[in-house]
């Protein structure tokens, strides 16, 4: 929806402009600075197994802003969409996962793959897929350590392109999963057609999953369709025990949330990677 809003973007250089408007455009200009000043960071949410190992991590980006302190994405991604800024940002990240996967093995510790969130823009560039060869070859890193985060509407357009598109990063051996499952425009025809991994299936299904049978009959039919599929399941936003327990009854492979653990600074998250001595 804020991407929606973003569209009207340009309306921001209109006279008379409102607060709203000014925030903006300022906002927009301090995210400039931040990408020069080197102001985002990483935090690391571990992603656990049904049976409560670390099987991986998705990185979010956070802005370490010099007065406002630590920025969730929902303040800057957005703006950082409209001004194409998402653009190097999303180099950034993708080569700042890459780095910390060569730091983590030169540590000696043991790696979990890593899944970053692709922006629309980024991934509708004609050299995206070069970008994340060339991301992991300058690190080092073997592509299965990669995943990358798509979302529904992101793969129903240009469907043949779209397609052609995610065999090349299959090919090269990252895995792909559909982040936010359940909410955009799902034509369940494509998921045949394209080579994914996983789907994540959204918080708003898992938020009230013990609340009443609504969502867990949509959680239950969106395992049943995903494993049917081969698809590896995933259920984000798990805050509570009693939530996950439900989730591993329904039959997700995969749990990512408070339960767990918050996303945290890499060198707090690299204690989780450390092997029980
Ligand atoms: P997402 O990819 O769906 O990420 C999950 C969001 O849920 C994260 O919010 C995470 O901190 C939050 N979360 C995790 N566990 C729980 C839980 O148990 N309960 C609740 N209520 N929330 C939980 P965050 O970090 O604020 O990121 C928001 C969105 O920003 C992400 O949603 C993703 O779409 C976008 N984003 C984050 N990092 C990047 C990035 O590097 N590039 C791009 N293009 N987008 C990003
Ligand atoms: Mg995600
Ligand atoms: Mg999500
Ligand atoms: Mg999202």
């Amino acid at each position: 929806r804020a991407k929606e809003a973003g569209r009207n973007g340009v309306e921001f250089f209109t006279p008379g402009m409102d607060s709203v408007g000014g925030e903006r455009l300022s906002l927009e200009y301090a995210l400039r600075g931040a990408l020069d000043r080197d102001e985002l960071v990483l935090h690391y949410q571990p992603l656990m197994s049904a049976d409560g190992r670390l099987v991986g991590a998705e990185a979010l980006v956070r802005w370490q802003h010099p007065e406002l302190g630590l920025l969730l994405p929902g303040r800057f991604i957005a703006i950082a969409e409209e001004s194409g800024l998402i653009l190097s940002l999303g180099k950034r990240v993708l080569h700042a996962v890459c780095a910390q996967l060569a730091a983590w093995r030169a540590a000696g510790l043991p790696l979990v793959p890593v899944a970053v969130n692709i922006s629309a823009l980024q991934f509708r560039r004609a050299d995206f897929v070069d970008s994340i060869a060339a991301a992991l070859h300058r690190h080092d890193i073997p592509a299965g350590l990669l995943t990358l985060e798509l979302t529904e509407s992101m793969v129903m357009r240009d469907v043949e392109q779209v397609a052609r598109q995610l065999a090349e990063l299959k090919a090269l051996g990252v895995s792909i999963a559909i982040d936010d499952f359940g909410t955009g425009y799902s034509s369940l025809a494509y998921l045949k057609r394209f080579p994914l991994d996983k789907l994540k299936i959204d918080q708003s299904f898992v938020r009230e999953i013990n609340a009443g049978p609504e969502d867990r009959a949509i959680v239950a039919s969106i395992v049943g369709l995903g494993h049917n599929l081969g698809l590896e399941l995933v259920a984000e936003g798990v805050e509570t025990e009693s939530m996950a327990s439900t989730l591993r009854q329904l039959g997700c492979d995969a749990l990512q949330g408070w339960c767990y653990g918050h996303a945290e600074p890499a060198d707090i998250f690299a204690a989780r990677l450390e092997p029980a001595a």
